[in-house]
């Protein structure tokens, strides 16, 4: 019964392919390639050879010739590398970059740390379906820019950018030009010469392979353009010092070797699964593509929903390991900034779900999502024991014969708003001073939504005089919850002062 969770992030990181497993564990014991490849000795060479060999099949999924690869612990270095490397290698020459506001966090914190060194970052916003204009990267340059960094498919949403043309502003005006890569490399087809990139930067585990090491692309002949981060024993042609991990670079090379080969009938399987998995989250209605129009990588799908809260959608997902935009999720009490950044409101910022999938990923295990999710959303938006009239709900048989008969009457009241944090109504069925049954619907975090419903559940038998008869800390002592949501339940007591409002 308790199986674990489906596992739909592969955006987060991937489990590591059983085939590159297997090279590695050849890198590590006494019978292994376990030497230092900076040795003399046939323990260093066979290092050596071994990551030659790798430096080979890294090099080939994006097109680069091998000796263009420097390897790094993954793509935050080599983000933080080609960004604070090659502006601090050039400022001599100027102290202007530009960027996206959608970047990962290790390219927007790296520019950061450039501006507090005395920097300027233009900072571009894109699109409403997440792409940048090459026309808006040309207008940012500036006789003093050194370098311009657009990733290639977003973290969040899938969204790819015109690397080519961008590439293309950017060399007419002398400008250096990055991507992060670390969501297209393996997924979609890489060409780094063809596209006229200067640095990409990409990473083993998003594509099947180990976490702990990556590679940034530097271009034949801009080797100058870059100063390194730390200093040591000259690897990496100095820009990544230090005795290289024969493991994680050999189970590096055999994972691009085998998305190489697995790329265009897994991107075809991939994109297939996610169409079915749009179609039938957009046939419940209320639902938001992030990233609609824009050409998105297979693997991700990003979905907002109208009508929930963020944090009560993902808590009612046991069964389902994803990402959401949901602030709870992360360190700040902002949702999505990269959703945000594509214009869209607070909640459906918080609302949005990121499925992210890949190579074990199968037909089942979207079905399963479709159904737990559909049922989720509907749970959630009529929520209630019995959830009070919409406009297109029906009156329980019960609630319809009392008050026909006029035995009884229903008051009903809202409080808190549904741009809100959170949104309750109830429905009572009166008769003269008593509560003969009630009804909630409601909107809000998980804590908003077990305290309505509780509420709700002792509202019968209650005497006018005694409706509201505890306080939102009586509520929030009973049923656990953190102060700092304390205010949200208010959205409760007005709901129920509004209802004795009307029933006077
Ligand atoms: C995962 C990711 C990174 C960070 O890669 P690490 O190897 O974990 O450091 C950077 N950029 C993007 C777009 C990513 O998805």
């Amino acid at each position: 019964m308790n199986s674990p969770p489906v596992y739909l992030d592969y955006a987060a990181t991937t489990p590591v392919d059983p085939a590159v497993a297997a090279v590695m564990s050849g890198c590590l014991t006494a019978s292994g390639t376990f030497g230092n490849a900076a040795s003399i000795h046939p323990y260093g060479a066979a290092a050596a050879a071994c990551i030659a060999a790798a430096r080979q099949q890294v090099a080939a999924l994006i097109g680069a010739t091998a000796d263009e690869i420097v390897f790094t612990s993954g793509a935050t270095e080599s983000n933080n590398l080609a960004i604070l490397g090659c502006a601090r290698a050039n400022a001599d020459r100027g102290r202007h970059l530009v960027s996206v506001r959608t970047e990962h966090k290790s390219v927007l914190d790296a520019a950061r740390r450039l501006e507090r060194e005395g920097f300027t970052v233009t900072w571009l916003t894109p699109g409403a379906s997440g792409v940048v204009e090459p026309a808006a990267v040309a207008a940012a340059l500036r006789p003093d820019t050194v370098l311009a960094s657009v990733m290639c498919a977003n973290n969040e949403t899938g969204v790819l950018q015109d690397l080519a043309a961008i590439a293309a502003v950017c060399r007419e005006r002398r400008v250096a030009f990055h991507s992060d890569a670390a969501q297209a490399a393996g997924k979609v087809p890489l060409d780094v010469h063809a596209l006229g990139l200067d640095f990409l930067s990409f990473t083993a585990h998003k594509l099947c392979g180990p976490k702990g090491v990556g590679a940034l692309y530097v271009r034949r002949g801009t080797r100058a353009l870059l100063q390194p981060l730390t200093f040591g024993g000259g690897q990496e042609r100095a820009l990544r010092p230090g005795t290289l991990p024969t493991h994680q670079l050999a189970g590096f090379g055999a994972a691009c070797e085998i998305a190489l080969h697995e790329l265009a009938p897994e991107a075809a399987r991939l994109t297939r699964l996610r169409e079915r998995l749009w179609a039938r989250l957009a046939a419940l209605g209320g639902t938001h593509l992030n990233g609609a129009g824009a050409p998105r990588v297979p693997g991700i799908l990003n979905v907002s929903f109208e009508g929930v809260e963020g944090e009560s959608l993902v808590a009612g997902l046991p069964g389902l390991a994803l990402s959401t935009g949901a602030a709870c999720n992360s360190d700040s009490s902002e949702p999505s900034y990269v959703l945000r950044a594509l214009g869209r409101n607070r909640q459906l910022a918080e609302s949005s779900l990121r499925f992210s999938f890949g190579r074990f990923t199968r037909e089942a295990d979207i079905d399963f999502a479709i159904s737990a999710v559909g049922h989720q959303v509907a749970r959630l938006r009529g929520f209630s024991p019995g959830a009070p009239r919409g406009p297109e709900g029906d009156l329980p048989d019960a609630w319809a014969r009392e008050t026909a008969g006029g035995a009884a009457r229903i008051v009903n009241g809202e409080g808190g708003g549904q741009g809100q944090d959170s949104w309750v109504r109830f429905e009572l069925l009166v008769a003269g001073d008593i509560v003969k049954d009630a009804r909630f619907k409601a909107f809000g975090c998980p804590h908003t939504m077990d305290t309505a419903a509780w509420v709700c559940g002792r509202l019968n038998g209650r005497a006018r005089a005694a409706l509201i008869c505890d306080t939102p800390q009586d509520w929030a002592q009973a049923r656990d919850v953190p102060i700092e949501k304390l205010g949200r339940l208010f959205a409760i007591e007005d709901a129920l002062r509004a209802c004795l409002a009307q029933w006077a």
